[in-house]
């Protein structure tokens, strides 16, 4: 590590905790009644990252989906005793904009206090699965600080045809009170936010394309980055998934065998840590 990425503030890293069959875009293809009888490859996957974070000595929050945390608790117990944040997806992974307020509000209580009785941690932090907070259910944020939530990074303000507000605000603020909202990195070129945050992008483009926009953002607006991942995007070998349309097939399985190395090369090129260590202001 060179002595100016010493210097530098920690970036945050963030781990949705899900498997691949629970992923939005498959959910057309593969019903909910079907999930416990489908091998879940968690696991296995979360010891990938793990061990990749353990290698390199960083840290980073894992956004956990109550349902995981129920089926895999020695998982959970293990992400915690390495001293990374336990974070909650939400219990099933359903879209905050499929959900009236009183199923939102039950499915985020019921997944924090699953987490919080595994872990004997306050659990802080919440992201909405699919970034599926948009302009018309901002009700969802009244839900999240309610439910004793600190902080929320359910938003992605870029132009994507399932998710994202473009013209979101990039940079940390306080959404309700005591509630921040922490969006994924964009980073500002030629009047667009291009996603500097992860997701398939991470997989899509150049590796160091992703770095640039990184620096881009710790340099020029002088803020950490967020960025976010899957562990079935370490998984090359996962079970495909038939039928799906062409495009949700290239987002889901691009460069699967490349996430891995990248992902070293990210943990080698910056200094990562915990999203509340990060962002949240130290009592
Ligand atoms: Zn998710």
């Amino acid at each position: 590590m060179s002595r100016s990425t010493m210097a530098l503030r920690p970036n945050a890293l963030s781990i949705d905790v899900e498997d691949y069959f629970q992923v939005s875009a498959l959910a057309p293809y593969i019903p909910r009644s079907s999930w416990d009888s489908i091998p879940c490859r968690v696991e296995r996957n979360l010891d990938v990252i793990l061990g990749l974070l353990e290698q390199s000595g960083n840290k980073a929050t894992f956004f956990t989906l109550g349902w995981i945390a129920e089926r895999h608790p020695q998982a959970i117990r293990k992400i915690v005793r390495a001293g990374h944040e336990l974070a909650s997806h939400g219990f099933g992974h359903e879209r905050a904009s499929d959900l009236d307020r009183e199923r939102f509000s039950a499915d985020i209580r019921k997944a924090k206090a699953i987490l919080e009785d595994l872990s004997g941690n306050e659990i802080k932090g919440y992201r909405a699965p699919s970034f599926s907070i948009g302009l018309n259910n901002q009700w969802a944020f009244d839900c999240i600080a309610e439910a004793g939530y600190r902080y929320s990074s359910s938003i992605y303000p870029i132009r994507h045809d399932h998710y994202g507000i473009p013209d979101a605000p990039r940079f940390t603020y306080e959404v309700r009170p005591g509630l921040m909202e922490i969006p994924v990195t964009t980073s500002r070129v030629l009047s667009t936010n291009l996603p500097a945050g992860g997701g398939g992008y991470f997989r899509f483009l150049p590796y160091g394309l992703s770095r640039w926009l990184i620096r881009r953002v710790n340099r020029l607006d002088r803020q950490p980055a967020i960025f976010y991942m899957h562990p079935w995007e370490v998984d090359p070998d996962q079970p495909r998934v038939h039928g799906v349309n062409a495009k949700t097939r290239f987002r889901h399985y691009v460069n699967l065998r490349r996430t891995v190395p990248r992902l070293r090369q990210l943990l080698a090129d910056f200094r990562w840590d915990r999203v509340d260590h990060v962002f949240l202001p130290q009592t």
